[in-house]
């Protein structure tokens, strides 16, 4: 018995967030990721909703689900860092970022986990939550908060399951936070020992991470395991093979969650092909 992959990849938002749903569907993909607003910048954007409301109504129609991914800028372990205003526009970006995905029916919003240059990785934690509160105190809607996995090239903090899921818990909010996992990352940081993906899928459960975890980067790996090297390559160009990234799609703790890549397009400059080789593994 096989259950049906969902996978897609990052598209752009050029023709519209409901020019976005087209262009998945287009390339065969049933789920994908986009920019809710500019990535480079915290600028806070008023979404074109009849737009918006397009693209959800169309991901319905099409059974296509979708992940937004926040600015670059938006470091949740910052904290005061960087000044008051600095992080108030962090918080006004997250929210801001959560109306956008509410609009188009997406799953939530991906946040990377954050960083501390300093390695006071308690008082980064720290920051973290009282982050996610901030933004999560008066948010009403479905869309969700994904917190994702780093590699450890900005530093120890975010590569491990355990932090994730600890830093979940301590929140004041933890229904409204899931996890998106970056297959990437996990291995960059060492993370994931590809002979043994079993031991991975096992640690996940023991600690409740699975549960909560609402999609999946899934990227092969430029540089090998524990090079801390945040380098997406294609599916089966890079040092995680195919093997084991099909044990992970596979598997029945990631059953039914959306996969999207993020990693160089093919020839005819979409995923399309690399969208079916996934499809083919089940
Ligand atoms: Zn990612």
């Amino acid at each position: 018995m096989s259950t049906k992959i969902r996978i897609g990849s990052h598209v752009s938002t050029r023709g519209g967030f409901s020019g976005a749903a087209r262009t998945s569907d287009r390339i065969g993909g049933k789920a994908f990721q986009y920019f809710p607003k500019n990535p480079r910048s915290l600028h806070i954007k008023m979404p074109d909703l009849k737009d918006a409301m397009a693209c959800a109504a169309y991901c319905r129609e099409q059974d296509i689900v979708s992940i937004a991914h926040t600015p670059y800028p938006v470091n949740m372990a910052a904290g005061l860092a960087r000044g008051e205003s600095h992080y108030r526009l962090t918080v006004e970006s997250l929210m801001n970022d959560l109306v956008i995905a509410e609009a188009c029916g997406s799953l939530g919003i991906v946040v990377h986990f954050g960083h501390l240059n300093n390695e006071d990785v308690l008082l980064g934690y720290q920051n973290i939550i009282r982050c996610m509160n901030d933004v999560l105190s008066s948010w009403t809607g479905q869309a969700k908060l994904l917190i994702e996995n780093q590699a450890g090239d900005h530093g120890i903090m975010g590569i491990t399951l355990e932090e994730l899921v600890k830093v979940r818990e301590l929140a004041d909010y933890p229904e409204k936070i899931g996890f998106c996992l970056d297959t990437c990352h996990l291995f960059a940081a060492g993370q994931w020992n590809v002979h043994d993906t079993h031991s991975l899928l096992q640690k996940g459960k023991d600690l409740g991470y699975w549960e909560h975890l609402m999609a999946v980067h899934l990227n092969d790996s430029k540089y090998g395991a524990g090079s801390k090297k945040d380098r997406h390559a294609r599916i089966g160009q890079g040092m995680i093979g195919t093997k084991a990234l099909q044990e992970l799609v596979l598997s029945p703790e990631l059953a039914g969650i959306p996969f999207v890549l993020e990693s160089e397009k093919g020839a005819d400059g979409t995923h399309r092909e690399d969208i079916a080789e996934v499809l083919s593994w089940s």
